[in-house]
């Protein structure tokens, strides 16, 4: 009985799989010209995570309590920081993660007790070599950072 259960669902998942293919047969063709044209991406959509710019403070809101490099499964985060003053938490000097191992769980950007983490929109990485996979995520916020100011700059400008 069982055999001919098996035969029955694996014609009936053919026959359903040519119809989605006939009904994509028949749909126009969607032909971006990437890199010229870009679609627009996701809201679900998950790059490798990055540090949260906060208005207020023009930076991140990392407290190096190291939630995050001890909650990942595969192990890929590293934070480190240090003491600079006596009282209060420590100063955030390096996060780097390897994202060639990274599965993007999530479980970092949910751990984290200032909400600091977030899921960045990059999506046009590119490495010939493991490292670099590795993103110094300090080094990427200072970048944006420079690159919000330089914008500020130019509206200034043109206004
Ligand atoms: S998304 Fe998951 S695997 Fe990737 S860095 Fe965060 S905790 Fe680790
Ligand atoms: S969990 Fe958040 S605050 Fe704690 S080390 Fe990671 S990024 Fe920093």
């Amino acid at each position: 009985m069982g055999y001919f259960k098996d035969i029955f669902n694996g014609g009936l998942s053919l026959i359903e799989g040519m119809g989605v293919t006939a009904r994509r047969l028949f749909r126009p063709l969607v032909t971006v010209q990437y890199p010229r044209k870009k679609i627009p991406l996701s809201s679900a959509y998950r790059g490798h995570i990055e540090l949260k710019i906060f208005g207020e403070s023009g930076t991140h809101k990392c407290i190096v309590c190291l939630n995050c490099e001890k909650t990942c499964p595969s192990g890929v985060i590293r934070v480190q920081g240090e003491k600079l003053k006596e009282k209060g938490p420590k100063t955030l000097t390096s996060y780097v993660i390897d994202f060639s191992r990274c599965s993007l769980c999530g479980l970092c950007v949910e751990i984290c007790p200032t909400s600091t983490l977030k899921y960045s929109r990059e999506y046009e990485l590119v490495g010939e070599t493991w490292a670099d996979c590795k993103i110094d995520l300090l080094a990427r916020l200072a970048r944006q950072v420079e690159e919000m100011e330089a914008e500020k700059k130019t509206q200034g400008i043109a206004a």
